[in-house]
């Protein structure tokens, strides 16, 4: 008989925490988990979901629009953004639910409150400690905000959600994923967008084209995009809240969302006490399994501050139960590749993307081919929208392998899902070619591009 409490306990009910902690339990280890908040996380609760469900709401602006080149006629409908709240609330709580069911029926213990580490086998929640074999830290993250003058009437993303009453006029700060989804959520819903960024072009880290051809088409939807500045500081007025820019100029907005990054959560968890070692910002150091430097201590996701995204929580999580309590009968155990990882900014429209950027791929492999469409989707041609589509596929020369395959157009994230598969099979240019399309489709121009546009 073990003498500790739990074989496993896990600190965060989060993408990886969940994960984690069911399939730990269902290999018959004895499991707690610790969760301040609903069960589910930041994806489940603030984030992938409720974002993916405004996202939805959003996109039927221009479904009306477009409607009216297909014979429909009639007025647009308009929004009650109480309904669409209200309605989301009811699906993520219903998702709490089936979470929570999810672990009990497992046999995980649930222990509601704030964990903090003790030592290298205690976690006390709520004045109560429990003792672990092994101790699983998946806090994930938070919204991080600079500080200036007047960021006291900023939110971050956790408030958008529930904003009331609903922004007329939004600014939105910040080039990344959160900035350039929520500018393009909150202008279909109806608000007055501005999105202003730091840099020279939104999405830093992706294709060059996809960031100036997305940048594009989010100006043709409305959104009104400054680059190359900062805020300064905002007061509140009468007329809203005033942001001075740093050229001195001015815009009134009702809202101001700071979209600029987000940062472990790793204050009052006890980290220092226990002798986990953190890197410079903040981030539990991992080595490949996801061991800290206490070895009976692991963690994944969100808090080691690799990849965030939620897919990657989870097979981090499945990585470690692997290697705690054995893969499943017949397998071997899991490890983690983070090449070839795919994508998606719901934008409006989406990018999706997997692989090297022509940047990274000429940088990596020398000679590299590239293809690339720029068209004007079927549904456009009675539609009476401008949008257009990019699609770009990158091949390294030597072996004919496609090394990056970039998306900026509707349902991007949805097509490029399968196509990822297919690059980490390691497919050819010439399996590419050889690959029946699926006609009438966007996703078939993938495979139809037969002329390199660049060598
Ligand atoms: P989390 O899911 O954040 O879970 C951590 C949990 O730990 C939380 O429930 C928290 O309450 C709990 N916790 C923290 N500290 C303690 C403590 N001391 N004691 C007890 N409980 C504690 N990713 C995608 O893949 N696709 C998307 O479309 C996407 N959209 C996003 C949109 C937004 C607006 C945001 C903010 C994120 C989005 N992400 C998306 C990222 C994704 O949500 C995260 O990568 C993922 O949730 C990380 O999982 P995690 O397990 O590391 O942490
Ligand atoms: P990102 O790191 O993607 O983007 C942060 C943005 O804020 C960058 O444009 C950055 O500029 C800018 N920025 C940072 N600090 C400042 C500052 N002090 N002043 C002005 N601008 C600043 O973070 P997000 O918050 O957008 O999202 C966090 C993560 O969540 C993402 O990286 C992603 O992994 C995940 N996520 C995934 C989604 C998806 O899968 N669809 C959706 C939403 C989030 P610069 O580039 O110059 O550094």
């Amino acid at each position: 008989m073990s003498d500790f409490d739990f074989d496993l306990f896990v600190i965060g009910g989060g993408s990886g925490g969940v994960r984690a902690a069911r399939m730990a339990a269902q290999r018959g280890a004895r499991v707690g988990l610790a969760e301040v908040a609903e069960m589910g996380g930041t994806c489940v609760n603030l984030g992938c979901i409720p974002k993916k469900l405004y996202s939805y709401a959003a996109h039927f602006a221009e479904s009306f629009e477009e409607s009216h080149g297909f014979g429909w006629v009639g007025e647009a409908p308009v929004l009650n953004w109480d309904t669409l709240k209200s309605n989301r609330r009811r699906e993520i709580s219903r998702l709490n639910g089936i979470y929570l069911q999810l672990l009990k029926s497992s046999g995980v213990q649930i222990v509601n409150g704030w964990a903090t580490l003790v030592d290298a086998h205690t976690v006390e929640v709520a004045g109560q400690r429990h003792s672990a074999r092994h101790i699983l830290v998946a806090t994930g993250g938070k919204p991080s905000i600079p500080e200036f003058p007047g960021s006291e009437h900023v939110i971050s993303s956790n408030e958008m959600f529930d904003l009331s009453p609903f922004p007329k006029r939004l600014l939105v700060v910040g080039g990344g994923y959160i900035a350039c989804e929520f500018a393009s959520i909150f202008n279909g819903l109806g608000s007055e967008v501005t999105q202003l960024y730091r840099g020279h072009q939104v999405l830093r880290g992706f294709d060059e084209e996809v960031r100036a051809f997305i940048a594009g088409e989010m100006a043709k939807s409305g959104v009104t995009l400054h680059l190359n500045t900062d805020v300064a500081a905002i007061e509140r007025t009468g007329e809203g809240l005033q942001v001075r820019l740093l050229d001195g100029s001015h815009i009134t907005v009702d809202s101001v969302l700071y979209a600029t990054g987000r940062v472990p959560l790793v204050e009052g968890l006890g980290l220092g006490a226990a002798g986990v070692r953190q890197n410079k910002a903040g981030a539990v150091e991992v080595n490949d399994q996801y061991q800290t430097s206490v070895p009976s201590i692991y963690a994944v996701g969100d808090v080691t501050a690799r990849v965030q995204l939620t897919p990657v929580a989870l097979a981090e999580a499945m990585v470690v139960v692997d290697a705690l309590f054995g893969p499943p009968a017949g397998k071997a155990p899991r490890g983690m590749s983070y090449y070839y990882i795919p994508t998606a900014v719901f934008t409006h429209p989406n990018i999706g993307t997997v692989g090297y950027t022509e940047l990274e791929a000429s940088d990596k492999f020398g000679k590299i081919s590239v293809y690339k469409s720029d068209f004007k989707a079927l549904k456009h041609t009675l539609s009476g929208s401008t949008e257009r589509t990019l699609m770009k596929l990158i091949v390294e020369d030597a072996t004919d392998r496609v090394v990056g395959l970039h998306m900026v157009g509707a349902d991007a994230g949805e097509i490029v899902q399968g196509f990822a598969v297919a690059m980490k099979a390691g497919a050819t240019k010439a399996v590419f070619d050889s690959t029946i399309g699926i006609h009438p489709t966007m996703a078939e121009e993938f495979v139809t591009m037969r002329e390199a546009v660049k060598r």
